[in-house]
């Protein structure tokens, strides 16, 4: 382990600031790889695999730390089923004591090839009509050795009939994307590093979609359903998916991929994923997650987020986000600026390509602004603190969340790089914009293949004063690094709108939650008395310092009734829209585990829900913003309802 971790700062010594090629290969005879996903639909994987190999001890490793998810979630409990042989004859293993993720075998003398098999339990995104492939799960390679240096041949079997979606590259003339029965699939060689960065889609329901064919290089929509009618995604989103691709390319003017797949999975099962690759993403929304517009607004960002992150995150990289290999620990300090700038990237692009409206995408940027202001976690944590425990707060509940402070990394670098995006509009006479500061700190290097530039801090302030001279290391510091009592609103103000609260919630909040993805339907009353609660009366969390907990009420407890009334989100909606001017305070019957009990909350404002206001004789930088860059394509569906 000490000498991962000193290989891991050597290298980063030396390759901090040059491209991380997938050079010489240090390994010649690539490793084989059979993924066999005939029985996806019982939940499990197995492989094949053979691993060029010399006579003496040897130790093999399996993925730990899964670029794109900021935590250590490498599969290694569900790998079962391990059978190591050499020349027919099988052999001995026993797993390392302190890094579990680690097989030794000792290779007897004249072996040149060792097969292993294994196989992985998978119990998420995998129905008995698709599967999901992200090779991590069944990887098996040498310790020790940069993962970009060796070299790896896989193949697939998939079952009967099913359609395959992935930026490898099949070898030959094999029938892809639907294979013949039982027939594996080969694809051409690459390394370690790229195959776990390809993820692979395969189901019965099976269609791909190419997009906006004039830009190169290719780019297509892959998508997977439980049910053959979901597959027919709507003109629209089709239309909007391909202005997204035009508006990446006249954002970005680069690409850092040979071919770009959206990986799409359309399940009520498989399960939510919103997962970056340098030449895919892989998506999962429910079966009806695009269907109409309603549907479509939790999801409108999805794909703009994922496929930025091909530039942001993919092809530029913290330093300390970047490991050789899966099993030495990413450092999360930067990811303000891996997921925050996607985030706002990711919003931007959704509104410019017509994935939601501007008036939405307002609205929208008003919740996350509400959002962040009323964290009072925020007074004790700085959202650096957010990013350097991402992998803690991967994994948080929703109980007092809003006083542990969650990954708001991704929400407080959307503000962020709002501000910047405004004032570098301001300073210049808006002559110029984030976009040009995007085309150096993404596009450096021109059109590549699939490659990772590391970068510093240091390098994304001086990038930023290419485009205009400002003190921006102290801009950052300040917003990021500093206790900030309240949400950074520069941007929107700048950008002619303010934060402010009124008695009906806005088109996009009712929106938001009538359609609400994975979580059941709550009623959020956080600005007024302080809750969210679920539809049964659970109360998921509870506003630090607010009216509910000066009334000490706690995440878990449940609401039996309100002002006399049986609860249900229309009665408490109705008892606190009638507190303004009243002096009553509201009355509730909560049960607390197996007690109950009354409590009074001292409350007299009304309902309260976030939105923009426009600031008459101000720029309006924001509506400019998510204006498009480049000619929609026509949307042959009804235009979008952005308001009523
Ligand atoms: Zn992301």
């Amino acid at each position: 382990m000490f000498m991962l971790c000193r290989l891991s700062s050597l290298l980063f010594a030396a390759l901090a600031c040059s491209a991380i090629t997938p050079s010489a290969l240090a390994q010649e005879v690539p490793i084989r790889i059979t993924a066999d996903l005939s029985d996806a639909p019982r939940k499990l994987y197995h492989a094949e695999i053979d691993l060029p190999v010399s006579p003496g001890p040897l130790t093999l490793i399996t993925p730990q730390w899964i670029p794109g998810t900021h935590m250590p979630m490498g599969p290694a409990e569900d790998i079962t089923g391990v059978v190591f042989t050499a020349a027919g004859m099988p052999l001995d293993w026993r797993r390392d004591d302190v890094n579990l993720y680690e097989f030794h075998v000792t290779i007897p003398a004249g072996v040149m090839t060792l097969h292993a098999h294994l196989d992985c339990i998978v119990t998420t995104r995998v129905t008995q009509k698709m599967a999901v492939l992200e090779w991590e799960k069944l990887l098996l390679y040498p310790a020790m050795t940069p993962v970009r240096d060796i070299p790896i041949e896989a193949s697939v079997i998939v079952p009967s009939g099913w359609g395959i979606g992935t930026a490898l590259t099949p070898i030959g003339s094999a029938p892809y994307p639907v294979p013949a029965a039982g027939s594996a699939t080969r694809f051409e060689t690459t390394n370690v590093e790229q195959l776990e960065d390809s993820p692979l889609i395969t189901g019965q329901y099976f269609r791909e979609f190419p997009l906006a064919p004039t830009i190169a290089p290719k780019h297509c929509l892959d998508v997977v359903s439980d049910y053959p009618e979901d597959l027919d995604l709507r003109p629209a989103v089709l239309a909007e998916v391909a202005n997204l691709v035009r508006e990446a390319d006249a954002l970005y003017a680069s690409h850092h991929y040979h071919v770009y797949h959206f990986l799409l999975t359309l399940s009520d099962i498989a399960g939510g994923e919103g997962l970056e690759h340098g030449q895919s993403s892989d998506n999962g929304v429910k079966e009806k997650g695009f269907s109409d517009d309603a549907h479509q607004l939790p999801n409108a960002d999805l794909l703009s987020h994922e496929f930025t992150h091909s530039w942001n995150g993919k092809y530029r990289r913290p330093v300390g986000l970047y490991q050789p290999d899966f099993a030495t620990a990413q450092q999360g300090a930067l990811l303000w600026v891996y997921e925050g700038m996607t985030q706002y990237l990711g919003n931007v692009l959704a509104a410019r390509s017509g994935l939601k409206t501007q008036a939405l995408y307002r609205d929208l940027l008003a919740m996350t602004a509400a959002d962040l202001d009323n964290t009072p976690g925020r007074i004790w944590r700085t959202t650096e603190d957010t990013a350097v425990t991402a992998s803690m707060l991967r994994s948080d509940g929703a109980a007092w969340s809003n006083w542990r402070r969650g990954q708001d990394y991704y929400y407080e670098g959307e503000m962020v790089w709002l501000d910047a995006d405004t004032l570098i509009r301001k300073l210049t006479g808006d002559k110029k914009s984030l976009d040009d500061f995007e085309k150096i700190f993404l596009g450096k290097g021109g059109n590549t293949g699939p490659l990772i530039v590391p970068y510093t801090f240091n390098e994304l302030v001086a990038d930023l004063n290419q485009v205009v001279s400002y003190d921006w290391s102290t801009f950052l510091h300040d917003r990021i690094d500093e206790i900030n009592l309240h949400v950074d609103l520069g941007g929107i103000e700048r950008g002619g709108y303010k934060l402010v609260y009124r008695e009906m919630a806005t088109a996009g909040e009712r929106t938001m939650d009538e359609s609400s993805e994975w979580r059941p339907a709550e009623f959020n009353c956080w600005y007024s008395i302080g809750l969210r609660v679920g539809s049964d009366g659970h109360i998921i969390d509870v506003r630090w310092n607010g009216p509910s907990d000066k009334a000490r009420l706690a995440p878990g407890y449940k609401i039996i009734a309100v002002n006399g009334e049986i609860y249900s989100n229309d009665v408490l909606k109705r008892a606190i829209h009638n507190t303004k001017g009243q002096k009553e305070p509201i009355h509730l019957i909560v049960q607390a585990d197996n007690f109950v009990r009354t409590a009074e909350i001292d409350y007299h404002n009304g309902e309260r829900y976030p939105a923009l206001e426009r600031v008459q004789g101000t720029p309006d930088y924001l509506d400019e913003i998510t204006r498009p860059l480049t000619t929609p394509e026509r949307v042959p569906d009804e235009p979008k309802k952005d308001s009523d």
